[in-house]
């Protein structure tokens, strides 16, 4: 299929949604901020320029005061709480985590509520009280201490799922604009199109089809593959019916009461 093709199929789908009724929430999540950076200023230019506010996972340890400083001047770039360290802690051959059950769970806690204190001095209050454990991985055992510790919301990557009826909200991201395994390069626009359209078919016949779609960012890594890649799609996503771009503060809603 050619990248055009791809389009016109991501976009006859979302006719499919317009005529059943239903609305696809579009949301952004960027993970790893720590500095300022022309990469982090496109990503500022572009929430403006397409009035989309986006959830800034910062790393608490490694996040720096210019970062702070940078996004008092860049109020569409919502800042939270990107796991403490960012180091993995799984043995050799398991997938990385930082947050499953590889030590003491109170030590963890603690390392999670130390996390979050440092992201306080740096933003102050405008920190969302949203948790990103780094590769979108943590145990549902920690998960469920999070509101205890201040979170009313949890962000992970698509299949990933809590006990429903206790723990924080959990909204997931659903697209990874970046080929992690070959080279950290934007993923080839024509197979991130047909995935977004073979995942919305899906959705749009379960009854969770109202749960947001999160593109999942990271914008130090965004080559011109990437970008021009989301500029389009936030370009044609815009002028469609079936589509609504969602603020991450909206959509963990009552879940931000908490603190
Ligand atoms: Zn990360």
């Amino acid at each position: 299929m050619t990248e055009e093709a791809a389009w016109a199929a991501l976009l006859a789908e979302l006719d499919s949604w317009a005529e059943a009724g239903k609305r696809l929430e579009l949301w952004l999540r960027d993970d790893d901020a720590t500095v300022p950076s022309d990469q982090l200023d496109r990503l500022a230019a572009l929430a403006e320029r397409f009035a989309i506010p986006v959830l800034l996972a910062s790393i608490p340890m490694l996040a720096q005061e210019t970062l702070a400083r940078r996004l008092e001047t860049a109020p569409l770039l919502l800042p939270c709480q990107h796991g403490t360290w960012h180091r993995n802690h799984a043995p050799p051959g398991e997938k990385k985590s930082e947050f499953g059950l590889h030590r003491p769970l109170p030590e963890i806690l603690a390392e999670i509520a130390a996390g979050r204190e440092q992201l306080r001095e740096l933003f102050g209050c405008s920190v969302l009280p949203v948790f990103v454990p780094p590769w979108n991985r943590i145990h549902p055992d920690v998960a469920a201490e999070l509101p205890g510790l201040g979170f009313g919301g949890l962000s992970c990557f698509r299949d990933f799922a809590l006990d429903p009826t206790d723990g924080p909200r959990l909204v997931n991201t659903d697209l990874d604009l970046i080929d992690w395994r070959n080279g950290r390069v934007g993923r080839r626009p024509g197979d991130l199109l047909a995935e977004m359209a073979a995942s919305l078919a899906t959705r749009r016949g379960e009854p969770g089809a109202d749960q947001p779609f999160g593109l999942l960012l990271h914008h130090h890594d965004h080559d011109s593959t990437a970008w021009g890649f989301l500029t389009n799609l936030l370009e044609r996503l815009s002028r469609h019916a079936a589509v609504s771009f969602s603020a991450p503060d909206m959509l963990f809603g009552a879940a931000m009461d908490l603190d």
